[in-house]
């Protein structure tokens, strides 16, 4: 650990904090850089509460513009989990919303990752294992380095694309990309992204439908694009969202596209949560300030092939469509709706904008892909914990993959001309 100054913060229904050297594994996440003075009533502790919503649409959308860390919507029960400090629990009083204690699975005393999953290293040396077993249709590219990189921090940080198509026309072939770890915390969405290269890589030639989408499709999988923020999950901040830039940047509200809803006609408070630099959804200083949005940006680029981008998140179980900040039909609506009817819909996933299911967002990377490069952006939340049991995230794979295998086949759907 490199801070300065270190909080302990005990588990319970009230939160105590008090400054002490870090020997602790249950350590939480507090600002990295030393400039930076802690603002104790700001730290937000293992306190999770279920917020009981009487509005979901509208309280949901007032909570997360003030700033509040929300997660796990459930639609049928309108409730949402929110981790909150003790100024917050009294915000949440004084706006007349009732909440309970709950525990967030497998999040106190954390001392890392749990039973089953790869590390940031180990995620590395299983692609290029994968590769290894066909590299006529597999190879493994780095797309760039991560902020603490830049700083000459941490030179090993790098995020790794696996392109999985038969190689000699990759590039005229309808692409798709697949991304995984944006968000530190969640844990799912990476082993499920290394287990769809898996299932391409080694099911190729044996299985029919497998064989026909690698070989007609370009097909590319981001299994872990914040490895600065994992790698602090793996040292046990098990609640680590954003990178490690200053206090922190959400890399999923800092895409060059409407970012901090610049452009667009919205309520002024919608800006507040992207510029409060402890926040949770903090946007950084400017579009694609961060090199690892940069790297995907980049990536978008020089792949002019691609139609479909999925970035998967946890957790919830929803499939989105753009776009992020406004309710209103965009022109392949229709489109995705059949994709969603078609897919996610099946195993029982909510599916529309993410101002429909939970509250408006932008410059996330989806409607970046969307609305800049005019390719199906959409996203997922999968899983009903940030830190699943590993036989839950097998379960979780069991379910998305022929949905997941559906959008590679979709993926020559262009979605107009450009
Ligand atoms: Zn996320």
């Amino acid at each position: 650990m490199k801070l300065k100054s270190s909080l302990i913060l005990l588990v319970g229904s009230m939160v105590s904090i008090s400054a002490c050297t870090n020997n602790s594994s249950n350590v939480s996440n507090v600002p990295q850089d030393s400039s930076n003075q802690v603002n104790i009533s700001s730290v937000r502790a293992d306190h999770v509460v279920q917020i009981k919503l009487k509005n979901p649409a509208k309280d949901l959308i007032s909570l997360s513009t003030k700033n509040f860390d929300l997660f796990g919507y459930k639609v049928k029960q309108k409730t949402v989990n929110a981790r909150i400090s003790t100024d917050e629990q009294n915000k949440l009083t004084s706006l007349g919303f009732k909440f309970n204690d709950t525990l967030e699975q497998n999040v106190a005393g954390s001392s890392g990752l749990l039973p089953g999953y790869m590390s940031y290293a180990q995620m590395k040396s299983k692609l290029d294992m994968l590769v290894a077993q066909n590299p006529a249709i597999a190879a493994v590219t780095n797309i760039g380095g991560t902020w603490e990189k830049t700083q000459g921090k941490s030179p090993n940080n790098i995020i790794w694309s696996i392109n999985i198509s038969s190689k000699k026309t990759a590039d005229k072939k309808p692409g798709s990309l697949f991304i995984g770890g944006m968000h530190a915390r969640e844990l799912a969405p990476p082993e499920i992204m290394v287990k769809l290269a898996e299932t391409l890589i080694t099911q190729y030639g044996k299985d029919p439908a497998i064989t026909q989408l690698v070989d007609t499709r370009d097909i590319n999988i981001i299994p872990m694009v914040n490895v600065d923020g994992r790698i602090q999950v793996e040292k046990g901040n098990a609640w680590q969202r954003k990178n490690t830039h200053g206090q922190g940047v959400d890399l999923n509200r800092n895409f060059d596209s409407h970012w901090n809803y610049a452009g667009l006609n919205v309520p002024a408070d919608w800006h507040d949560g992207d510029s409060n630099q402890s926040g949770e959804t903090y946007s950084g200083t400017a579009p694609a300030s961060e090199p690892e949005v940069k790297a995907i940006q980049d990536f978008y680029a020089t792949k002019p092939n691609l139609n479909l981008v999925l970035d998967m998140h946890s957790y919830g179980e929803m499939f989105f469509w753009p776009v992020g900040y406004s309710n209103d039909a965009i022109p392949e609506t229709a489109m995705f709706k059949n994709i969603y009817n078609n897919s996610f819909k099946n195993i029982n996933y909510q599916g529309g904008t993410s101002m429909s299911l939970l509250y408006p967002t932008t410059a996330t990377t989806d409607d970046y892909a969307y609305v800049k490069h005019h390719i199906m952006g959409l996203g997922m939340e999968v899983g009903q914990s940030f830190r699943p049991n590993y036989s839950e995230v097998e379960t979780m794979w069991t379910q998305l993959k022929p949905n997941l295998l559906y959008l590679i086949k979709v993926s020559n759907t262009p979605v107009a001309a450009r």
